[in-house]
């Protein structure tokens, strides 16, 4: 019933917007608040965010549902008053601060771990965090970061003890207007409506009531949020190759050369055929690492492993629908060219294919993996 919602929802308020998404390849922030607002008022409010906190806590495969289903628009739209996973590290003080605002009013965050010096290697983290008292001094640079122009405050990721790599990183959170933080420059991308920020930290003074969790404790609230993180890309990704499916049919049952739909052309058959059989194949890991997620039980691997073919499925898939299309697949006045250039970037984005690939064969081929 509330995946249904949610669809009525795409549907009424969402779908109306997507020719002129596509034609400018974006919302302007005004129609994104409204839609946002509306979406507050039919009750899509906090669905993640955890009971205690007065979230609706529908848990990881709904939230997985939602996601595919909203993401069957290209505009990236997602429901806010939801916390990132690592906010429930926070302590007493932090909560009234950072944590209970998020559900309660619409204070927001975005997620920095990302340095021009690299993403995939924890230990290239140059940011660093020195203790002077009972404060820390910041300085360093965060690259591709997203959503930072609508954050109120930046979670952080720095290095507090550089000879420890993964050990040495301590998690901060950075409020707007802290004196020296700022947004460097936005970086444009070959995805619609999708302008991530430089960060620069210079000589940024924050208190030690700003730390989340232990020093050197960052890793471990690292992978907590990547793992929630990567299933709901998976998600996304069902979404987009559902709606390009749905369309290429549609298409290919219309299209007529030499006399017949395209539809009755083995070449358009098959695309059409491993496109959802990889589709379901998707779907079904996803559900599976999300039911794990709900029981409490490990599921970092199957996350990967979730995330990897989910990607992967999606990049393909848009491109044998657009083909299925012809030249109107390219054209703008449809959205597969949009999901297109979209799913590049999850293959990227929340750790690189190579580097979940890695860690699949770390935990199939255990210590040998090592060399
Ligand atoms: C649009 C966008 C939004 C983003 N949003 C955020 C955000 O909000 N917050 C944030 O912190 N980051 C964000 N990122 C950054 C993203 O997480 C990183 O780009 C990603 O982790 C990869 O890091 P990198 O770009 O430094 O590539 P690198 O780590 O330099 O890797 C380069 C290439 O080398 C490969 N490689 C590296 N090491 C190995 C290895 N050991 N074995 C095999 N192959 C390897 C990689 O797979 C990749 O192909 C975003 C990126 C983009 C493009």
């Amino acid at each position: 019933m509330f995946v249904d919602s949610v669809r009525q929802f795409r549907e009424k308020e969402l779908m109306p917007l997507e020719h002129e998404f596509l034609l400018n390849g974006r919302l302007d922030t005004e129609t994104r608040t409204g839609l946002e607002e509306k979406a507050r008022h039919q009750g899509f409010w906090a669905i993640e965010a955890r009971e205690e906190v007065g979230g609706q806590d529908i848990g990881m495969l709904g939230t997985c549902l939602v996601a595919e289903e909203l993401f069957k628009h290209p505009a990236m739209f997602e429901f806010g008053g939801s916390p990132e996973p690592v906010l429930y590290e926070c302590n007493d003080e932090q909560k009234q601060r950072f944590l209970l605002p998020i559900v309660k009013e619409d204070l927001r965050c975005c997620y920095a771990f990302t340095e021009p010096s690299g993403g995939s290697d924890v230990a290239a983290i140059r940011t660093t965090a020195v203790r002077e008292g009972g404060r820390w001094i910041i300085n360093g640079a965060k690259t591709f970061i997203s959503h930072a122009e609508r954050a109120d405050f930046v979670i952080l990721f720095a290095s507090t003890d550089r000879g420890q790599g993964a050990k040495g990183v301590t998690c901060f959170l950075v409020e707007k207007g802290t004196p020296g933080f700022s947004l460097s420059r936005p970086i444009p991308t070959m995805g619609d409506d999708w302008e991530p920020y430089e960060l620069t930290f210079d000589n940024c003074v924050v208190p030690d009531t700003n730390r989340l969790g232990e020093v050197g404790g960052g890793w471990n609230l690292v992978v907590e949020q990547l793992t929630h993180g990567r299933l709901k890309i998976a998600a996304y990704q069902l979404g987009i190759a559902q709606r390009c499916i749905d369309i290429a049919v549609e298409w290919a049952r219309n299209r007529i050369t030499w006399g017949k739909p395209i539809a009755s052309r083995q070449a358009v058959q098959w695309m059409l055929a491993d496109s959802v059989t990889e589709l379901d194949a998707a779907r079904l890991l996803t559900y599976r690492a999300a039911c794990l997620h709900d029981r409490g039980e490990h599921c970092e691997i199957e996350a990967f492993k979730a995330k990897l073919y989910a990607t992967e499925m999606a990049q393909r898939v848009t491109d044998r629908c657009l083909q299925v299309l012809g030249g109107l697949g390219y054209s703008r006045e449809l959205p597969i060219q949009s999901f297109y250039r979209q799913v590049r970037v999850w293959r990227i984005g929340h750790g690189t294919s190579e580097i979940h690939r890695w860690m699949i064969a770390r935990d199939l081929l255990g210590p040998s993996a090592r060399g």
